[in-house]
């Protein structure tokens, strides 16, 4: 089973290859990278089966065909699961800019075979930001709908100053050649997909962005077709510096003082500084990842700002110590009573999740800890709370006795963002979720100030803050903004080990705002729980819990299911939970990949 471009790529990698050797060698040495543009099918959106892809040598799993055929020809001309990424990404913020790019940030794990490496490119608050950030002039919260569209919501990009680090420490290829993909697709046009015209015909706000306005739209207003040309100068000459010159071509340039000009000129000023943008490669992106037991696995997430990990962790770890004589999976559908356990674990987590997690480098973890979250002991306490009946509303709990005076964060609304799951020749492993928070950000773009069409999108990563500083009570939150500080994620890029061997098993993670934490969750249960490969793990049924409501994805559960969890007090809606899972499983003699029926992503390997 493989995608129909591995073919066109292979044959055309190979020509490539005869032909440079009639060429001569010099341009060989040049560049390791001979980029040759793929055919680009148009693909439907909505729910599109996936076949699932066996692969023996390497996989590459990313969200648009285009940038996952970047990574297979990174790989193929000897790069490794980190420099495959970073075409990757930058493919990605070319041809899927509603969801990641230069202009926000990511989380990013890679397994070398022996280590787990983490690195946190999330973005920051600027030094001048505090936590009146968000207040009017009255001390009342903004509306979070403005707050999301204005310069107040963008943070310090941090994408291309992480993944420099991590190529410095797991680069194979030169920095620049990783660039050639994404700068001949800005130079030569890509067709629109059918998911980002679709976006762009469903947004309002891009179109007041005088660069989105005529460069996503045409002169009546309407979005770009699906299959038109696009091709992105703005985007090509940046991403060309940054190959040439290294990431000062983006922090310390033009298109630093670009993106702050952008920001302060917008009818909702932010306040960052160009010298918040210089000062941001000045730090180490290097984190510990943290590595839970679950069952006979070990899986490694990452550490806040993320709450993803901790969360997912705390919600498996619960559902261990409920009744195991229940049957969980029939008939290819997870039972009621499996989803009441899961829901009432999902509440519990949430409520410490609302309470405790915050910029690890601002706030203290519970007894200074965060395993102290996922606690064995803590975990059972809190499985205790569950019943035959449905809790209703969950209150965070104490873990290890800690007492904390902080506030409980509601709810808040987080959508857009993909995820990267690569496996390369050696084995190494590279689980990256990066973002710029809601679908087209800010709505802002930045052409870098070369005055040439197109260019990126800013991230609106500080609403991701509490915005406000305070509970009713007046207690602070975990999560408020300060000078400096990143906001909570529930991005849960995951690597997966088996337990004993210490074997990789598997790299996997989703886009979703608040719901990545219950699609990775489900992922990994399917495939190590219900022994389902990744593609049919993938593609189960969505469902979820944020402290509230029970949520489950529309007309994928049966009537009497539903009924199930009602009787059991559960407060059910159904809505579209567009999860974009992708995920790479090791099977014998090489690797199973699953890409999300619910978006446009495809797996591609050798
Ligand atoms: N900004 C969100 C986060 O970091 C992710 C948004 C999304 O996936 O939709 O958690």
């Amino acid at each position: 089973m493989q995608y129909p471009f591995r073919t066109v790529s292979v044959v055309l990698t190979f020509l490539v290859f005869i032909l440079s050797l009639f060429i001569g060698c010099e341009s060989a040495e040049e560049t390791r990278v001979s980029y040759s543009i793929p055919e680009q099918p148009e693909m439907s959106t909505g729910y599109t089966e996936k076949p699932g892809w066996v692969t023996n040598e390497f996989a590459v799993a990313a969200a648009n065909p285009l940038a996952t055929d970047a990574g297979y020809q990174i790989i193929q001309a000897g790069g490794s699961a980190v420099d495959a990424a970073i075409a990757v990404q930058m493919v990605l913020t070319l041809v899927e800019p509603q969801s990641s790019g230069i202009g926000g940030g990511a989380f990013l794990l890679n397994w070398d075979g022996e280590q787990v490496y983490a690195y946190n490119g999330r973005e920051t608050a600027p030094a001048a930001a505090d936590e009146n950030h968000f207040l009017d002039e009255n001390g009342e919260t903004m509306p979070f709908r403005d707050a999301v569209r204005s310069g107040k919501s963008v943070g310090v990009p941090g994408t291309l100053a992480m993944l420099k680090q991590a190529h410095d420490r797991h680069g194979v290829l030169p920095w620049q050649d990783l660039f050639e993909p994404a700068i001949t697709l800005a130079e030569n046009g890509f067709k629109v997909s059918p998911r980002l015209n679709q976006l762009l015909v469903g947004e309002d706000a891009f179109r007041n962005d005088d660069i989105a306005a005529q460069f996503y739209y045409d002169e009546n207003n309407e979005a770009r077709s699906v299959g038109f040309e696009l091709k992105n100068p703005a985007l090509a000459e940046i991403l060309r510096r940054v190959a040439n010159e290294g990431i000062d071509a983006f922090y310390q340039s033009e298109v630093a003082e670009n993106i702050v000009e952008r920001i302060q000129s917008h009818e909702r000023p932010g306040n960052m500084t160009v010298e918040d943008i210089n000062n941001y490669p000045v730090q180490d992106f290097e984190t510990r990842a943290l590595c839970n037991d679950w069952k006979n696995y070990q899986i490694c997430g990452f550490p806040p700002p993320s709450s993803g990990h901790i969360a997912i962790m705390q919600m498996l770890g619960i559902m261990e110590h409920l009744d195991e004589t229940e049957i969980d999976f029939e008939d290819g559908l997870m039972t009621a009573d499996w989803l009441h356990n899961y829901f009432e674990a999902a509440k519990l987590a949430f409520a410490d999740r609302a309470k405790y997690i915050g910029d690890w480098d601002f706030v203290d973890a519970p007894t200074g800890d965060w395993n102290s979250l996922m606690d064995p002991a803590y975990l059972a306490e809190r499985a205790a709370l569950i019943g035959e009946q449905s809790m209703g509303i969950a209150e965070p709990g104490n873990p290890r006795g800690a007492q904390a005076m902080l506030g409980v964060q509601p709810y808040q609304p987080e959508s857009g963002t993909t995820h990267i799951s690569i496996v390369d020749r050696e084995g190494n492993a590279v689980s990256m979720t990066a973002t710029i928070e809601s679908g087209f950000g800010s709505r802002i773009m930045s052409d870098g100030g070369t005055g040439l069409p197109g260019g990126f999108i800013l991230n609106n990563e500080l609403t991701d803050f509490s915005l406000s500083p305070v509970d009713e009570d007046g207690n602070p939150m975990a999560n408020r903004v300060e000078p400096n500080k990143r906001p909570r994620s529930s991005m849960s890029p995951s690597l997966v080990f088996d337990r004993e061997s210490g074997d990789i098993l598997a790299s996997v993670g989703s886009p979703g705002g608040a719901a990545i934490i219950h699609y990775t969750a489900k992922a990994i249960v399917g495939m190590y729980d219900w022994n389902l490969n990744a593609q049919d793990a993938i593609n189960l049924p969505n469902f979820a819990n944020f402290n509230g409501a029970s949520v489950l994805e529309e007309e994928r559960f049966p009537a009497d299911l539903i009924e199930a969890l009602r009787a059991r007090g559960h407060e059910v809606t159904e809505r579209a939970l567009t999860s974009g899972l992708q995920a790479i499983q090791v099977i014998e003699d090489g690797y199973y990949g699953g890409a999300d029926p619910r978006r446009e992503g495809v797996v591609m390997g050798q």
